[in-house]
């Protein structure tokens, strides 16, 4: 009975809202939507995922093959978000699943090492000059958590700068944004955040060498690390010079303060060596998440064998996890950075990803619509700013996201799936065919269309 009555509602709410006739059928979505409102906050594990920022209640998926996702009610996309990233080789991968299955033939977790975590390492440490060691972890937020312990560990110094509009999982002394003066304390940006913790992150906007050469004027001596996600793609996507990226390392150098890169998206993205291989600069310490673990709970940390004998049992840092290197989790790494390490594998992808997006791009240009395609490797971003360039996050009109609401339903309605937030950038896997594409692009020029016409053209609600 209760059951009935949330489907009633949450339908109601969807017909209801106001750019056009009903959408795609939600029905068995939203009444799934209202029972997990009732176990979880926000009725989702993670919040992004509750639709707050676009219309209509989040889709609940039941099947995933290739670059396609089904949900509850039957509705088939092309899905641009890929698990947020981790899913490079597309859903339900058979080499994966194969792999995982006959892993899990033997038991599922023992807390004692395994010959797979040795084979994982091995394949990542023999294809990447840029680590030398490294401890896998359970996600993206460990890492970078891990990170910063052995970097202040290492320094004996407390405090990390940090970039505004740079995203690093869930850690306390990373969810500070920046206060009002150039280089000032962060401010706490989630609550039950001390400001302790908060004080001892410093904020500096990106692309913005003065504010940083600053931060470690004031703060001399003090500053153990500069984190930066070399590819920032969790504000958009706000993809910085090389010559800043590497005076960050030269400034890091000087000072005697460890370059942190949060490669948890870029990495293993931008190619096998990631973000510091794509922009040939030596970071101290690289975070990873996503793709490393090949859809399953990974994440993992490295550095030169000097920094990272300072971790547990070997130096002073202690680090340590119930589940770090679980062998199912290491399997899906195994299979899927095997196939990653393959030659041509990233040239295909990205040939493949900017063919996609700069034809979009040339459509948005020719009909003079305010939307841009930022694009790196096969990452990319729909910015309604109508700016040609944007490094920083201060630069992104929050009014802009408005027109992305109104988009990413079109697109649902056209059978495209993107992640439900204008400031998240969409992935394209190998297993997104040309005709996949040609679809989505379709489906894309439509929306669009809609999106910059809908005020002069009122019977148009496709
Ligand atoms: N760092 C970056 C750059 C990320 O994009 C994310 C997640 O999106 C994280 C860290 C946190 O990773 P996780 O969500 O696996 O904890």
């Amino acid at each position: 009975m209760e059951s009935v009555k949330s489907i009633e509602t949450a339908t109601t709410a969807l017909a209801t809202h106001p750019t056009g006739k009903l959408d795609i059928s939600r029905e068995k979505s939203a009444a799934l939507y209202e029972k997990a409102k009732t176990y979880f906050p926000g009725g989702v594990n993670s919040p992004v995922r509750a639709f707050r920022s676009v219309y209509g209640t989040p889709l609940f998926i039941v099947k995933g093959d290739g670059c396609h996702i089904w949900d509850a009610d039957g509705n088939k996309f092309i899905d641009f978000c890929c698990s947020w990233g981790p899913l490079i080789l597309g859903h339900n991968n058979t080499q994966i699943r194969e792999k995982v299955t006959e892993t899990m033939q033997n038991g599922m977790s023992f807390g004692a090492p395994t010959a797979l975590e040795n084979e994982l390492a091995e394949l990542i440490l023999s294809h990447n000059k840029y680590i030398e060691k490294l401890r896998f972890v359970s996600s993206g937020t460990e890492a970078v958590m891990s990170a910063i312990r052995l970097a202040r560990g290492y320094t004996k110094r407390d405090k990390i700068l940090k970039f505004e509009g740079c995203y690093h999982g869930h850690v306390d002394s990373l969810l500070v944004k920046a206060g009002s003066g150039l280089v000032t304390f962060g401010e706490t940006s989630s609550a039950g955040v001390p400001k302790s913790f908060a004080d001892e992150t410093i904020v500096v906007p990106l692309n913005d060498l003065k504010a940083v050469k600053l931060a470690f004027e004031e703060f001399k001596d003090q500053i153990a690390a500069v984190i930066i996600e070399p590819v920032p793609a969790n504000n958009g996507l706000l993809l910085q010079e090389k010559e800043f990226l590497q005076q960050l390392r030269e400034i890091c150098t000087v000072k005697e303060a460890l370059l942190i890169f949060d490669e948890v998206i870029s990495g293993f993205r931008l190619g096998f060596e990631g973000a510091a291989g794509y922009y040939q600069i030596q970071p101290d310490i690289i975070t990873y998440g996503k793709i490393i673990g090949g859809g399953l709970p990974v994440g993992a940390y490295g550095s030169s064998a000097e920094i990272m004998s300072n971790i547990s049992p070997e130096g002073a840092v202690y680090q340590a996890g119930t589940l770090s290197g679980n062998p199912v989790a290491m399997s899906a790494g195994i299979a899927q950075l095997s196939e990653l390490a393959k030659p041509g594998f990233y040239i295909g992808l990205n040939q493949k990803t900017k063919k996609f997006t700069d034809e979009i791009e040339q459509y948005s240009e020719e009909k003079n619509y305010g939307m841009k395609v930022f694009r790196i490797g096969s990452i990319f971003w729909f910015a309604f700013t109508g700016l040609e360039n944007i490094r920083r996050a201060d630069e992104i009109d929050p009014k802009s996201m408005e027109k992305f609401k109104l988009f990413h339903r079109k697109l649902l309605n056209r059978g495209v799936y993107i992640g439900p937030s204008g400031y998240e950038v969409g992935f394209i896997s190998s297993a997104h065919t040309e005709n996949d594409l040609e679809k989505a692009k379709k489906a894309i020029f439509e929306s669009l269309d809609f999106v910059f016409h809908q005020q002069t053209d009122a019977s148009f609600t496709g």
